[in-house]
């Protein structure tokens, strides 16, 4: 299943995202594996948004919710419109990643 970057519309897998992104950031190997077995708001930490960040990525209230993305070109900025969408899916579904990942997809977001 896939997710599309808000600003760009890139496309990101979310098993990608889920579990092997973190990887992508400064954290070491054992720091990082233990980021996968936190909560959903937990890997959403401000620390762990620092990280993201530095790596290009910038999530919503989930970490499928992708505003900002590695692959975006300079100065973008995520489409109010699917921004919004996209939050309330995400406040809709709460900490249910699966139920989130499917609604994006079905909505091509
Ligand atoms: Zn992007």
């Amino acid at each position: 299943m896939d997710v599309h970057c808000s600003s760009c519309g890139e496309p990101w897998d979310v098993y990608h995202l889920r579990h092997d992104a973190i990887f992508e950031t400064d954290l070491d190997r054992a720091e990082a594996e233990v980021w996968r077995s936190l909560s959903p708001k937990e890997r959403l930490s401000s620390r762990y948004r620092e990280k993201f960040q530095a790596a290009g990525y910038q999530f919503g209230a989930s970490i499928l919710d992708v505003m900002h993305c590695p692959a975006c070109p300079k100065d973008a900025e995520p489409d109010p419109v699917k921004a919004a969408i996209k939050a309330g899916i995400v406040e809709l579904l709460g900490d249910d990643e699966d139920g989130i990942a499917a609604t994006l997809e079905d909505f091509g977001l």
